[in-house]
């Protein structure tokens, strides 16, 4: 399947991927671009570019965290194209939007001629670059539930320039706050650049949060389980270690960023 080929393409040319056939989706927009919020679910056709979401009014207070993601794509060149249903079919570790829809709790709807299936996107990305399509399936939708009150969503991603930047390390963090605005009710926190090359919860992490008041010592011990529980990538962009230090310091930031933005003592 080819969307915009912004990921397949390179990988054809590189040579990573020869595939014998390609079936084009593009101009099927009529039925897969689409941004609609209904009854607190937020739908995203497949087709719909990073540039939709930037010009999206939907994407701002506690759903700022797509444009954050989306601020930080590419370039413009390959905003307008590049579809959010390749992004995560790419099932690639360095992808932008799969630890934030992971935040998000998303769902995918997969299509076919013998109908459709949701999955969770956690369910759905099963390796590096392995995702659970079957052979004639289409993924046509990403959704996911509106963060509701005292919720606040983040997004930060390492890299090396300020354009096109290729993440050393990204993460995003859907947080929602008791009535107390002290006490952690959830947290979900999703990374990229896990070992084996995937993008993935820390979901020791998470229930670690839950129910914790949010203060210095509970982001201090929070750090310190994300560390025992994920191993992070080695590659030339960055030691498995040093990730594991940004990914530390990103989490207290996101926890910080939320919690000032719903008022929260932290
Ligand atoms: C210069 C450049 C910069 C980039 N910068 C970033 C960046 O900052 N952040 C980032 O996350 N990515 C980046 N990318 C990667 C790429 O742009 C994204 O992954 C993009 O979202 C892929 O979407 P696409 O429509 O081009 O997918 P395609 O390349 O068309 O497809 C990608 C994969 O998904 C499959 N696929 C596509 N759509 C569907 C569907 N609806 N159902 C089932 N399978 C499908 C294809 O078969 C293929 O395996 C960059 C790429 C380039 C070339």
């Amino acid at each position: 399947m080819i969307a915009s080929g912004t990921d397949l393409l390179p990988r054809m040319r590189k040579r990573q991927i020869a595939p014998s056939v390609l079936l084009d989706i593009s101009s099927f927009t009529e039925d897969l671009r689409y941004i609609r919020q209904t009854d607190g679910v937020v739908r995203l056709g497949a087709l719909t570019t990073v540039t939709d979401l930037l010009e999206s009014p939907v994407f701002h207070a506690n759903l700022s965290i797509i444009r954050e993601a989306a601020e930080l794509f590419g370039a413009p060149q390959v905003r307008n194209v590049a579809t959010v249903g390749g992004n995560v079919c790419s099932a690639a570790s360095s992808e932008d939007l799969i630890p934030v829809f992971m935040a998000l709790d998303a769902s995918v709807k997969l299509i076919s001629a013998k109908g459709e299936r949701a999955l969770p996107l956690k369910d759905f990305i099963v390796g590096k670059r392995e995702t659970a399509l079957g052979p004639s399936e289409i993924l046509s939708e990403v959704s996911f539930a509106a963060p509701g009150g005292h919720s606040w969503t983040a997004y930060e991603k390492l890299g090396r320039r300020n354009m096109l930047i290729i993440s050393i390390v990204n993460e995003a963090l859907s947080l929602t706050l008791e009535d107390d605005l002290r006490t952690i009710g959830s947290a979900r926190f999703a990374l990229n650049r896990v070992s084996g090359r995937i993008p993935a919860l820390a979901v020791r992490t998470n229930e670690f949060l839950g129910g914790r008041k949010l203060s210095e010592e509970t982001i201090g011990q929070a750090q310190k389980v994300l560390a025992s529980e994920l191993s992070l990538t080695s590659d030339f962009r960055g030691s498995g270690s040093y990730r594991t230090e940004i990914a530390q310091a990103f989490l207290k930031r996101l926890l910080q960023r939320c919690s000032r933005m719903l008022g929260g003592a932290s």
